[in-house]
């Protein structure tokens, strides 16, 4: 296998981005994203003592869900769908102080259907007495709940620590199947290229066409 993908699923809202840049221990300009780019998903390797990991953001998901463009609405869906298939581990973010809402539970039954393992998370649990919190989750039928507070960064060392762990039995095991050794599976070994150009002289479908799927979107708007 190549490197352990995990991707960040959740209602809009409950802190997908904040913890995103907390596991990547750096500020990406949420807010300064061009829109252009929160439409694709956001994606950053980062280390979890010294386990690589890839982290997938799903800028795409909230957005998606208002454009007004079915066009662009079925694409962006795509994209989700094509992170979650790509996925080696789902993080489902639910809101502690909301508790656990109908469209957490659909969004977990829908997230079941793609055999993928899936650690719920509990954020914005910044109180000591998190057991009460984490009860109401209970019903979503996983017994595994981490309570974390990715704002104040609570819980997030135990994180670091299970991600770290899930990351290594995937490694274990995909040497084990007799894959080529990691380092020369490596994303760090390679050239980044940067392709740029005024809007709409087709750098997407360029992208897209090299890579052999659909990794940008490509819009006229
Ligand atoms: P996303 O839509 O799921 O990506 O959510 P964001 O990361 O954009 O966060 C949505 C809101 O929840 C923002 O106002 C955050 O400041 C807030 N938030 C995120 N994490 C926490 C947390 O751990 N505790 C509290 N109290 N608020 C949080
Ligand atoms: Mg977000």
């Amino acid at each position: 296998m190549a490197i352990f993908q995990v991707a960040l699923v959740g209602r809009p809202n409950v802190g997908k981005s904040t913890l995103f840049n907390r596991l990547c221990q750096k500020k990406m300009a949420l807010t300064d994203d061009m829109p252009g780019l929160t439409r694709d998903r956001r994606e950053q390797q980062i280390e979890c003592y010294d386990t690589p990991i890839n982290l997938i953001d799903m800028a795409g998901f909230e957005e998606a869900a208002e454009q007004k463009s079915k066009i662009l609405q079925r694409q962006m869906n795509a994209q989700i769908e094509q992170a979650l298939k790509q996925a080696d581990l789902i993080l489902l973010i639910l809101d502690g102080r909301a508790g656990l809402m109908p469209a957490d539970e659909f969004l977990h039954k829908k997230i079941l259907t793609y055999n993928v393992p899936i650690l719920p998370l509990v954020n914005k649990v910044e109180r000591p007495d998190s057991a009460g919190v984490l009860a109401d989750f209970m019903r979503l039928g996983n017994a595994d709940l981490f309570p974390i507070s990715a704002e104040h960064g609570l819980g997030i060392d135990a994180l670091r620590d299970r991600l770290s762990q899930l990351a290594q039995e995937a490694y274990a095991m995909a040497i084990q199947a007799d894959a080529a050794p990691l380092s020369e599976q490596s994303d760090q070994h390679t050239i980044k290229l940067v392709m740029m150009g005024r809007p709409n002289v087709g750098k997407s479908t360029i992208i897209n066409r090299l890579l052999g799927e659909e990794r940008v979107i490509v819009h006229d708007e």
